[in-house]
């Protein structure tokens, strides 16, 4: 199952020539979410994966970097005749802002459910979860965390095979959890399969200062995406417009043991190689993607996250 990260937008606050406002595209299988839809969101698509149907866009707070193309992205949507229903997430106060845009937006053919979501709650989905905890921003603003399942242990064909259990159906059952007949008797799961392996863990911050929440949240994370907005000579600044640095979400990467640091939200004044260098500095494993970069996860036993570079 492929799990895939493509930074769409990677400014904070307003757009620079090369860099975005934020939106981040996390693909799982068939599944494709969006975190945040800035202004342009849409065109940032249209150039890399297409103005896909998006079904699930989860804002992470209200401030206009994070939300204004929503309503362009809605209507090209509407304008093409698009029918599934689209669900847009996000702190209470969503409903409220959609009355706002409503005569912005006009009229469109397809379902559009709007979810407030409480902090702590946690979404099902086939095969992992999404959840939402407090960033810390000054607003009502969240963190989400997309969290896969436990997966079975694996599964040691060649001990089944000197249980006497024929290759077939009867593999899959043990796997399953289920206990089978073999040549000397009873076989079960336990004798073949492994402890049961994690599954991977994505955190995107949204703005926020660094938090004990996120830390938490992050605990382990297969990558961290988080903002800093500023470098650590603005430690002040960022602590008073509840921001982060690229020292502090780096040392809260370390604190989490995550396996790879993604920094965002980059103020206009830099381009990216101060707060990267800065990064490291605590925390090796941090990269601070351009637009289009994507960020390859496979399953920890296959190996490290990668940082894959658009071509530029
Ligand atoms: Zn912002
Ligand atoms: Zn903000």
């Amino acid at each position: 199952m492929d799990l895939e990260v493509l930074f769409l937008g990677t400014a904070g606050s307003t757009p620079t020539a090369r860099r975005a406002l934020p939106a981040t595209l996390v693909t799982r299988g068939g599944d494709r979410i969006l975190f945040d839809c800035g202004e342009g969101t849409q065109r940032q698509l249209l150039r890399s994966v297409g103005l896909v149907d998006l079904e699930e866009v989860f804002v992470t707070h209200f401030h206009a970097d994070h939300f204004l193309g929503l309503p362009g992205m809605l209507k090209s949507f509407a304008l093409r005749g698009r029918d599934a229903p689209l669900s847009v997430y996000g702190p209470p106060g969503l409903r409220r802002l959609f009355e706002a845009l409503a005569p912005v937006i006009g009229r469109i053919p397809f379902e559009l459910r709007l979810v407030e979501l409480e902090p702590n709650v946690r979404l099902e989905r086939d095969g992992y979860a999404i959840a939402a905890y407090a960033a810390e921003h000054g607003v009502r603003a969240y963190g989400y965390a997309l969290v896969e399942d436990e997966r079975p242990g694996r599964f040691d064909e060649q001990r089944a095979r000197e249980l006497g259990v024929e290759p077939g159906p009867d593999f899959g059952r043990l796997h399953r959890g289920e206990a089978v007949m073999g040549a000397g008797g009873e076989v079960r799961p336990e004798q073949v399969v492994g402890e049961p392996r994690r599954g991977r863990k994505i955190v995107l911050t949204g703005d926020t200062s660094p938090t004990a929440a996120t830390r938490v949240a992050a605990d382990h994370a297969d990558l961290l995406v988080h903002e800093a907005t500023f470098a650590a000579d603005e430690a002040e600044r960022a602590r008073a417009t509840g921001h982060a640095t690229a020292r502090g979400a780096a040392e809260l990467a370390l604190e989490a043991r995550v396996a790879l640091l993604a920094l965002t939200h980059v103020s206009p004044r830099y381009g990216g190689a101060e707060l990267r260098d800065e990064g490291r500095e605590v925390f090796e494993q941090t990269i601070v993607p351009h637009d289009f970069d994507r960020v390859e996860i496979p399953f920890p036993e296959r190996g490290e996250p990668a940082h894959v570079r658009a071509e530029r």
